[in-house]
């Protein structure tokens, strides 16, 4: 129904191609930004390059920090999510076979939750739901952008969409559309990072426990695994391993990954069950050199990407969106520029050091557990016996990595 209605809405006439702002990328951190623009009156437009459809049945699932459940509160999409989202009170963070094991509990946050994980198509269908009624929403989708123009006041696009070329222009182009962003490119935005020698393999799983409401975070030294509880006992499993053993582990035999996977937690989990096909991806570090230019900002993976360790991307990408998108409001309700250089700044001081910090955190995080030399093991066992002996110090830990340090943008809840 939902999505019958959007592609309906997705042919533009002719006289109505100018718009305030155009999001190149029509999944979650595009989708978030759409939503929090939705009160300001901004003429929006969505350039999706595959049907929505296909974007929102991505097999992944994603932990999803208690923040940026507070900014899908504030934006009045997480009532929807919520039933179909996995829930986690406890976390278990462990190194290799040691047997000292980090418990972090929702007393160390005073909340009912750590933290969710939500599969892909939960928070692309609310996100949608919520755009529906939208009367400043254009969806041109599936369209691809196919050059961008820069001009002093305004960029123009040309989209191929039904096989048809149009020109478009607004004010402000957003690039939401990934790693391999075509509007970064464009601008000729440079990046720094590297490709991790580990690649990351993710299934997911169903187990006989009574109870489905841990998360785990085990680190080996080929690579940390990650456990994430989903709704129906079910769970998501992202294993880092070197590549040649992520490529193994996703051919051997299931009853051998299975049997493995027991071994590997500890035989906690009961009767594992392998639900989808075990996938492979790489694993990269990437920073943009900038977030913005004059009429152009980048938000999500299109302006970083980090380690799968401890499942931050996401969460980044929605908090890029939620600040660009109160700045951009503002901007508006006091008569400023939007596409701006003096605005957009605005965001990209905001949030790129605090991007850098997560990026760090995680590749320090990975290398230091992916590792044997026996000081760096001596160190690792000791943060983990101080995290466990010294609650400030847990608790520091468990807000960085629930994404409650750092500034907050004012449409965030006080709860979720
Ligand atoms: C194995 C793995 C596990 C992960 N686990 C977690 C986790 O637990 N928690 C977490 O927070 N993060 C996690 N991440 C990171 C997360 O997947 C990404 O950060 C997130 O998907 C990025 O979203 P995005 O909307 O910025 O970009 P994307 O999801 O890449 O969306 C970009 C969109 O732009 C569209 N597009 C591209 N080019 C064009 C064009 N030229 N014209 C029009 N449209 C275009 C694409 O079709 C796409 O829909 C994980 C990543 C991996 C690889």
């Amino acid at each position: 129904m939902v999505l019958e209605s959007l592609t309906q809405t997705a042919t533009v006439s002719s006289q109505n191609l100018d718009y305030d702002v155009v999001i190149v990328g029509g999944n979650i951190t595009g989708l978030t930004l759409a939503v929090t623009l939705q009160q300001s009156n901004l003429r929006v437009a969505i350039v999706e390059a595959v049907p929505l459809e296909v974007a929102a049945s991505r097999d992944r699932a994603y932990a999803i920090s208690v923040f940026s459940a507070r900014i899908f509160t504030g934006l009045g999409v997480w009532d929807d999510m919520f039933p179909d989202i996995g829930k986690f009170r406890h976390i278990r963070l462990s190194d290799g076979d040691f047997p000292q094991v980090l418990n972090f509990e929702t007393d160390d946050l005073d909340n009912e939750y750590l933290g969710y994980v939500a599969e892909h198509y939960v928070l692309h269908r609310a996100l949608r739901n919520r755009l529906e009624s939208s009367e400043t929403l254009q969806w041109l989708c599936p369209a691809k952008v196919q050059t961008i123009q820069h001009h002093d006041q305004s960029v123009a696009l040309t989209i191929e969409q039904q096989g048809q070329q149009q020109e478009i222009s607004a004010r402000l182009i957003i690039g939401a559309d990934g790693m391999n962003s075509r509007v970064r490119q464009n601008a000729g935005i440079g990046t720094m990072g590297w490709q991790y020698w580990q690649s990351c393999l993710t299934t997911v799983f169903r187990h006989s426990n009574d109870r489905n409401d841990i998360a785990f975070e085990r680190f080996w030294h080929t690579g940390p695994m990650g456990i994430l509880p989903l709704t129906d006992n079910r769970c998501q499993l992202v294993l880092t391993a070197p590549h040649a053993e992520a490529q193994r582990l996703k051919e051997i035999d299931e009853q051998e990954f299975v049997d493995l996977l027991t071994q590997r937690t500890g035989g906690f989990l009961k009767n594992i069950q392998l639900l989808k096909d075990r996938l492979v991806f790489p694993v990269q570090l990437m920073q943009s050199n900038r977030y913005v230019l004059p009429n152009l900002a980048l938000i999500g993976d299109a302006a970083h990407r980090c380690h799968p360790v401890a499942g931050q991307g996401l969460n980044l990408g929605i908090r890029d969106a939620a600040v660009l998108g109160e700045i951009l409001q503002q901007a508006r309700d006091r008569g400023e520029d939007i596409g701006g250089l003096q605005v957009l700044k605005r965001y990209q001081q905001w949030r790129k050091t605090e991007n850098l910090a997560i990026l760090g955190f995680t590749d320090i995080l990975d290398r230091s557990f992916s590792n044997q030399w026996p000081p760096m093991v001596l160190a690792r066992r000791t943060a983990i016996w101080m995290m466990r002996e010294v609650p400030p110090i847990r608790r520091f830990a468990l807000e960085v990595m629930t994404g409650l340090k750092g500034k907050s943008p004012e449409l965030v809840s006080a709860k979720e």
